[in-house]
């Protein structure tokens, strides 16, 4: 392959990120960008910083905050964790998927002290629980919990679990990093001291990096508490503060610019609203398609983000995922395996450049391909 002329993508990608992007948040990365410049640091950073804070809050600019961080996810996650919780704190870690795991990895790597709250994959965290554990653990000072949990595209009762830790004066953390841009939320309603996405999910960018939203006054605290250099969420916030869009380290410039073409791309569809209504109908469209041909959701619809839908894989001894992977593949769609540990699934993403027509296609293409 060169990447000389290289042709339109030869598949959509039904994945929860890197996903499908538009051309021109594709073109958006053809210059190179210096990043000392203040067209890069004033005029895209500071535009994009601002941009997330509008989007996550209406209280605005006071009461929030936002930063930019190098890496994927994960790194957003455990700048957060390593960041936010001091020597003696303690966090509480809610886990019904692979992503509220790898907090407790985070908190494992990192010393954190911390209590997990371990469920099955397919049960939301039941709120009385949460209750008790907060009660009879009165050292708590922090608590995490995913908001779609993208293993199994499970939609977590986020506000209520955060109002639970807020009347006990317990910190907020949220990994809202597959719902955030695609599912309406307002930080400060919800009582989120930290909200963690990054650039590839529902904003429809590319990868390479994640960001912060977060309270102004929880973010001070966490000065001089991180437990690594590059992922000092205080210093990078910062650096961007003082530098007025500079960041600490080399920047993904080009990155950063296809960012700013997805938040416009963003605000053109009519919003977060608008495209969360897009993703529940592609959501719909897929899963009465699936049903149609008797492939069924791991999910009751009743627990269902419109984000990502694992379904049960075929119980048929004919069935291998990597042959109806490659089969979808060569005509034109790339799913995702399964992730969920107990029963044997496949996932299909909803989110990305992708419309309800796509998904009637895709059960088009299932039902054609179909070899088990
Ligand atoms: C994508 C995702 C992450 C980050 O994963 P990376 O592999 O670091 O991109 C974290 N949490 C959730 C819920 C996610 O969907």
């Amino acid at each position: 392959m060169t990447y000389h002329n290289l042709p339109d993508n030869p598949y959509l990608l039904l994945t929860p990120g890197p996903l499908s992007t538009s051309k021109a948040v594709k073109a958006a990365m053809l210059r190179d960008w210096c990043t000392w410049d203040d067209d890069y640091n004033l005029h895209v950073v500071q535009e994009i910083r601002h941009r997330l804070v509008q989007m996550a809050t209406t209280s605005g600019p006071d009461r929030y905050t936002s930063v930019l961080m190098q890496g994927s996810g994960t790194f957003g996650v455990e700048s957060v964790l390593g960041s936010s919780v001091p020597p003696d704190g303690k966090l509480l870690i809610i886990a019904n998927g692979a992503y509220g795991t790898r907090m407790v990895q985070i908190a494992k790597a990192l010393h954190i002290p911390h209590l997990v709250y371990d469920l099955p994959e397919t049960n939301i965290p039941n709120e009385s629980e949460v209750e008790r554990l907060l009660d009879e653990n009165p050292d708590i000072t922090h608590l995490s919990v995913v908001h779609c949990e993208t293993t199994t595209g499970i939609l977590n009762p986020v506000k209520e679990i955060v109002a639970l830790a807020k009347e006990r004066g317990v910190v907020s953390i949220v990994d809202a990093m597959s719902s955030f841009g695609g599912i309406p939320l307002d930080v400060d309603e919800w009582q989120i001291d930290f909200l963690i996405s990054s650039a590839n999910k529902c904003v429809q960018g590319v990868p390479g990096f994640s960001f912060i939203v977060a309270n102004r006054e929880r973010l001070l605290q966490c000065e001089g508490q991180a437990r690594s250099l590059s992922l000092d969420l205080f210093g990078q916030w910062s650096a961007m503060e003082k530098g007025k869009g500079k960041w600490r380290f080399t920047s993904p410039t080009h990155v950063v610019h296809a960012f700013l073409q997805a938040l416009l791309e963003l605000e053109e569809e009519g919003g977060v609203e608008k495209r969360f209504q897009r993703y529940v109908a592609n959501q719909r469209a897929l899963v009465a398609g699936m049903r149609r041909i008797c492939m069924e959701p791991l999910l009751p619809d009743s627990l269902h983000s419109p984000i990502i839908t694992a379904f049960v894989s075929p119980s048929s001894g004919n069935y291998s995922f990597i042959d109806f992977y490659n089969k979808l593949k060569e005509n034109g769609f790339v799913i995702y395996p399964g992730k969920v540990t107990e029963v044997d699934t496949f996932r299909i993403g909803n989110i990305g450049e992708v419309y309800p027509a796509d998904m009637e296609r895709l059960v088009e293409v299932i039902e054609r391909v179909r070899f088990w």
